[in-house]
């Protein structure tokens, strides 16, 4: 097992001795970060550091997600720790926002210290949850897919593609995507945006088509439904599956038929019983978690024929790994603020006196600006 490097060798942002500034990477910091980094060389490293955590599975406090469904979409909180850092993160999924010209998935997250409980870093995480989602499903394909494998079809060609198409470059050694969405003009933006990346990518005007040939397949539609993006008669003996948008009760991406001939691979069960493709299935099917995989307690892919599906939902030890990973990125690539946001009284116990101090100082500097 992998032992966690120690929480103070992932925290050189804030300045010693002013715990009270929490280091925080907006969407503008993110960005430089990532394009600093490289983005394939992010999820790589990301999806090393999901993987050393997945291998020490039993260390964490695992709990499904938390979450506030509403008509339009769902609201949730995801928390974990290892005992030495607690990692949150708040995301939402409202399909519907599309339409309104406003992202589908948003995300913020934190990172503390257990031991004082004091946060450690602030992060914007719509970027960084593309990042870990693309390396987690590519992780997954490692273990999953069937060895060669060189060409991926996607279904869906929305925020998320890009990331993970590259993500499948960079870890799998992806060279061929066959692009389908509904909309033509998501494939015509993804094709534009993977120009010069060295795939040869392929748009088509069906699912079929996009499938044909490929021995791994993507889908990551968005949709608040029981969507049939895959009918049981598309899906050939061998191939991996990889379905990330069937992530909510109510919204999952595969017809049934294609489960029950399937070996299915899940994050945390618990909560992919609830959120994910297995929702159509009985509470007891047998499934495997990858954590299982990647420590050798259980076989991956264990025939060429098989189909295997990576049931994709994301947990909350992801989103840990991943601000693991921005953080330790902070020395060489400061790319934060230092926000005020915990209080510090000169007394811890005079917080009140500290509210006192600050309104004598404002009314001598009232004083002083009247004279
Ligand atoms: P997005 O809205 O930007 O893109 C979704 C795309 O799917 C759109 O281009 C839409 O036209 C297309 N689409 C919808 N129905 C389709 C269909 N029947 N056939 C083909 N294409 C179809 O959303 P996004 O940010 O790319 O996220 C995609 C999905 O992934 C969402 O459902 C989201 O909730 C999910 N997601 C899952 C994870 C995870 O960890 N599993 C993480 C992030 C996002």
């Amino acid at each position: 097992m992998t032992a966690p490097p120690p929480a103070s060798a992932a925290a050189p942002a804030s300045a010693p001795g002013r715990l009270n500034l929490v280091p925080f990477v907006s969407v503008d910091g993110m960005m430089r970060l990532v394009l600093a980094v490289g983005a394939e060389r992010a999820m790589t490293e990301i999806a090393a550091l999901i993987e050393e955590d997945f291998r020490r599975w039993p260390e964490f406090d695992k709990t499904p997600r938390v979450a506030s469904h509403s008509a339009a979409g769902v609201i949730e909180l995801m928390p974990t720790s290892d005992g030495a850092l607690y990692g949150f993160k708040y995301v939402n999924g409202h399909p519907s926002n599309m339409r309104r010209g406003l992202q589908t998935v948003t995300a913020f997250g934190l990172l503390a210290d257990v031991a004082t409980g004091y946060p450690v870093l602030l992060s914007e995480m719509t970027i960084l949850t593309a990042l870990r989602t693309a390396a987690m499903s590519a992780l997954a394909a490692r273990h999953l897919a069937p060895p060669g494998a060189g060409v991926m079809a996607m279904i869906g060609n929305g925020a998320q593609a890009e990331f993970q198409a590259l993500a499948f470059r960079a870890l799998c050694g992806i060279r061929e995507l066959r692009l389908y969405d509904i909309d033509p003009a998501a494939t015509a933006k993804c094709v534009r945006n993977l120009a010069g990346s060295g795939l040869t990518v392929t748009p088509c005007t069906s699912a079929e088509q996009a499938i044909l040939g490929a021995g791994i397949v993507t889908t990551v539609t968005a949709d608040k439904q029981y969507a049939t993006i895959l009918t049981d008669n598309m899906v050939g003996p061998g191939i991996h599956i990889n379905a990330v948008g069937g992530d909510c009760p109510g919204k999952t991406e595969l017809h049934r038929d294609i489960l029950m001939r399937a070996a299915i691979f899940t994050e945390y069960t618990p909560q992919t019983r609830i959120e994910g493709e297995i929702q159509q299935l009985a509470p007891d099917h047998p499934v495997t978690e990858l954590w299982e995989v990647m420590t050798g307690r259980a076989p991956g892919r264990s025939r060429p024929d098989q189909i295997t599906l990576f049931d994709s939902v994301g947990f909350a030890i992801e989103d840990f790994s991943a601000l693991r990973w921005v953080h330790a990125q902070l020395a060489r690539h400061p790319h934060f603020q230092e926000l005020d946001m915990i209080a510090d009284p000169d007394d811890p116990r005079d917080l009140y006196g500290m509210l006192m101090r600050a309104a004598a100082r404002n009314a001598a500097s009232a004083g002083e600006g009247g004279m």
